[in-house]
């Protein structure tokens, strides 16, 4: 089977590089506001959605025009691929996947590709990596390069610039070494815990930081807007953001490694992050309640990054063999494991589980991994295909549809 994986490496760029990078990326922000907006104006005009091919046309205009010759400096196909990014940001919101294309701001998505692989020269005994304009790139060689290289993202983060090396190989489908079966049920207080009673404590990793983020945001206002202070100031936060982000990274890739490497079945509940982390404000004919308690827990959700949690699981599962399984939500923390009797009042507090019928007691957050991986048995032996090494994206069938004990999205990447 063929595995795409990416390895990104700290690059270490000359002064004239870094110039260069930040122009790039910057032509490929203006691109793709100029496309937004037009795309914007159009569908104002009522007129239909303007796709790749008609939008890309538009690429040797600008480059003429007075204005905007500038364009030109910048590798063409980094300009087509911010044309492409916008054209898939669109496909996501008509998908309901995402919200509407938005502006980008400058320095938070300072990043372009280089989409063809005949234009990129890696050379990893001497470190270094050719991109076109740029010339030879030195980077930290922290790993080797597995596979053919296909495309090369370049990105800026806390001041450093990164490449991304996406690249294809052959690998055979490996069989899992390991053989039990794991639910888990993810929470605020705990990160993630298992059935077997294990648990993972949560990260936090904003909330940890969050005092050192807002006195150097309070500093940064106090500067004058756009002053070499208000800069230096604003480089310490992007640095904190970024220590952030990688903190979490790296507990997210320990979790979900450790997880795939000691189960060959990993059942999770499929939860909408996206649904639980929604505006809790509401709208005016509907003001919301609870709105600080409620972006407290957004916070604290979208802080945990459990999105991410499942996306590495659903791979690395993969990579390893294993099945991952997201099974319905509904009321694994209201049955009891051992006579299935439901009830809110089996839920006494927010960590404590006693069942009113039979007595059974745990951990709630325990019965919830329980039975999430009932739920998780259940839909294989139903024989609901669940099969690994192919995207699946499953669609209910009529059957699981009434049954609480479905299979919402199967997600094998
Ligand atoms: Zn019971």
């Amino acid at each position: 089977m063929q595995r795409l994986q990416a390895f990104k490496y700290e690059l270490m760029p000359n002064g004239e590089q870094q110039r260069d990078m930040r122009r790039f990326a910057g032509s490929c922000r203006f691109v793709y506001n100029k496309a937004l907006a037009l795309q914007k104006e159009n569908h104002e005009a009522g007129n239909k959605f303007i796709g790749y091919v008609p939008m890309a046309a538009n690429l040797p205009i600008w480059k003429r025009e007075a204005g905007t010759a500038w364009l030109k400096e910048t590798p063409s196909q980094a300009l087509q691929h911010a044309l492409k990014d916008l054209e898939k940001a669109y496909k996501n919101f008509f998908a309901k996947r995402a919200d509407f294309p938005r502006f980008k701001k400058k320095s938070h998505s300072d990043s372009f590709r280089y989409p063809d692989q005949k234009q990129i020269k890696l050379d990893q005994p001497n470190s270094r990596l050719f991109l076109p304009k740029l010339g030879w790139l030195r980077y930290r060689n922290s790993r080797e390069v597995l596979g053919e290289v296909r495309n090369v993202t370049v990105s800026q983060s806390g001041g450093k610039w990164f490449a991304s090396i996406q690249t294809q190989r052959e690998v055979d489908q490996s069989l899992p070494i390991a053989t039990t079966a794991i639910g888990i049920d993810v929470g605020i207080a705990r990160f993630a815990t298992m059935s077997d009673e294990s648990c993972i404590a949560p990260l936090n990793s904003f909330k940890k930081h969050q005092q050192r983020l807002a006195r150097y945001q309070r500093r940064m206002s106090r500067k004058v807007k756009f002053s070499n202070n208000w800069k230096k100031a604003k480089a310490k936060v992007q640095k904190i953001h970024a220590s952030i982000a990688n903190a979490r990274k790296d507990f997210l890739h320990k979790a979900t490694t450790t997880t795939s490497q000691n189960h060959a079945l990993v059942c999770i509940e499929d939860l909408q992050v996206r649904n639980m982390s929604s505006s809790s404000k509401g709208n005016s004919e509907q003001p919301g309640r609870k709105v600080k308690q409620k972006s407290g827990l957004n916070r604290s959700i979208l802080d945990q990054g459990w999105g991410e949690f499942r996306r590495q699981l659903a791979y690395k599962v993969q990579w390893r063999g294993g099945i991952l399984l997201a099974v319905a939500p509904h009321h694994t923390s209201q049955t009891c494991p051992a006579c299935s009797h439901v009830s809110k009042d089996n839920r006494q507090t927010q960590a404590k589980f006693l069942c009113v019928d039979c007595g059974y007691e745990n951990h709630a957050d325990v019965v919830g991994a329980i039975n999430v991986l009932e739920r998780g048995y259940r839909l294989l032996a139903c024989g609901e295909p669940a099969q690994s090494g192919r995207s699946v994206k499953q669609e209910p069938t009529e059957a699981t549809r009434k049954s609480t004990r479905s299979a919402v999205g199967i997600l094998v990447l």
